[in-house]
């Protein structure tokens, strides 16, 4: 499954974050809430996003 969130580091013409693929997703529960911590495919810089818990179990 493709991952993808807002970068911070990658913004458009307009100074808005855009959303890239997460590379290296590492899924953390906390509180009963999904969370994913990984980098952006562009850039490099660190990405967080929150999941579902469906789409926890599809990343692993
Ligand atoms: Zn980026």
């Amino acid at each position: 499954m493709e991952l993808k969130a807002l970068c911070m580091k990658c913004r458009d013409a307009n100074n808005k974050p855009t959303m890239q693929v997460m590379t290296e997703p590492k899924v953390t529960e906390k509180n009963a809430r999904f969370s994913a911590k990984g980098k952006c495919a562009k850039c490099s810089g660190n990405m967080f996003k929150f999941m579902s818990k469906d789409d926890a179990a599809k990343v692993g």
